[in-house]
């Protein structure tokens, strides 16, 4: 009996020895020929040197557009939900007990809105870093789009922020955003992520793509995604200026769009969303950012939203699209947080 009382004493120093509330990162920076890690643990930072075999520096953009996939899973706004993510992850055989990639040749698309709200941002994208190069190995990919969130954050728009990474900010003695310069490993890596990408004839970005966004230039996703990219170092105040950035980053823009929701534009038909899908050559449109309770249909299997609430950390689930078989009939599921499959049958919405 003492033992056991004794034991029961200890449990707790054991599971506790780390507050995760005061512990964060780790921030890895890159210095000319050095790699520092930066962790810290219960309200204390603690730096090393580490090997610069560990980690690579360079991230080239990756491809845009993929054909022939038979099996593609997408989520979205995650906001620094780990736990409940894993459990969806692991439900939905997308990962297996050890978190390790068991979706084969599957991608995986996360549509954006990693970060802010929640207070496990790092370990989510520490998390996606490591899956990401598990599943190339295994010929699948994960693709992590670009959000409105993931473009706050590089801008240092801090009005999301969980208190803790504030806190991470003036422990380091570092701008928030300086966190995920490109001088870090993780900040480096978010650079060479598209905001839009197409699989099969499916187009997966955050917001949405309005008939404004397309109307304005030529639409093409390579390029749009390079733009993207490159408007970062000029910083808010710069595409503030210009009407190029304005359009790129207004509610018209991929990442702010909300247009494909009844609650938001009670005018959308149809005929508007079967003209989007012509304008821009594909199928389907797969978005996030507008807050569902689960993963919903719209307009006959044309839209679907996959922002199903992850960031209130208590429930979420996973769009799984298949397209195997003899007839190569493209199905869509929705993968519910237990991991069962509801069949999303168009013209029943
Ligand atoms: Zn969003």
């Amino acid at each position: 009996m003492k033992k056991l009382i004794l034991l029961l004493l200890f449990i707790p120093v054991l599971s506790f020895g780390q507050d995760e509330t005061r512990s964060d990162g780790p921030y890895i920076f890159i210095e000319k020929n050095k790699l520092i890690e930066k962790k810290i643990i219960n309200g204390k930072v603690f730096s090393r040197r580490l090997n610069t075999s560990l980690y690579d520096t360079t991230y080239s953009p990756e491809k845009s557009t993929f054909n022939k996939i038979r099996k593609i899973a997408a989520l979205s706004d995650i906001h620094g939900q780990y736990d409940l993510l894993i459990e969806l992850l692991t439900n939905n055989k997308i990962i297996d007990e050890n978190l390790n990639w068991s979706f084969g040749e599957g991608h995986l698309v996360i549509t954006g809105d990693i970060f802010d709200r929640g207070d496990k941002v790092n370990e989510v994208l520490w998390f996606i870093y490591k899956l990401e190069a598990q599943a190339k190995n295994k010929g699948g990919r994960v693709h992590y789009l670009f959000g409105n969130h993931e473009y706050m954050i590089l801008y240092n728009d801090l009005r999301y922020l969980h208190e803790k990474y504030k806190t991470s900010s003036t422990l380091l003695n570092l701008e928030y955003n300086e966190l995920y310069s490109d001088k870090t490993i993780i900040g480096r890596w978010l650079r060479s992520k598209p905001t839009i990408i197409k699989i099969n004839d499916i187009l997966f970005t955050h917001g949405g793509i309005s008939e404004d966004f397309i109307s304005y230039g030529d639409f093409n996703i390579e390029k749009i995604n390079n733009t993207m990219i490159d408007s970062i170092p000029e910083g808010r105040a710069e595409i503030n200026k210009s009407d190029f950035h304005k359009m790129y980053y207004s509610t018209k823009g991929l990442v702010w769009y909300r247009g494909y929701f009844e609650k938001y534009n009670p005018d959308i038909t149809d005929s508007d969303i079967s003209k989007i899908l012509r304008l821009v050559g594909a199928d389907h449109i797969v978005v996030g950012h507008t807050t569902e309770e689960r993963v919903v249909h719209l307009f006959k299997n044309k839209i679907f939203g996959v922002d199903s609430g992850l960031k209130y950390g208590k429930y979420g689930e996973v769009l799984i699209i298949e397209n195997k078989g003899f007839f190569r009939r493209t199905r869509f599921f929705r993968g519910t947080l237990s991991g069962e499959l509801i069949e999303l049958v168009s013209g029943r919405e």
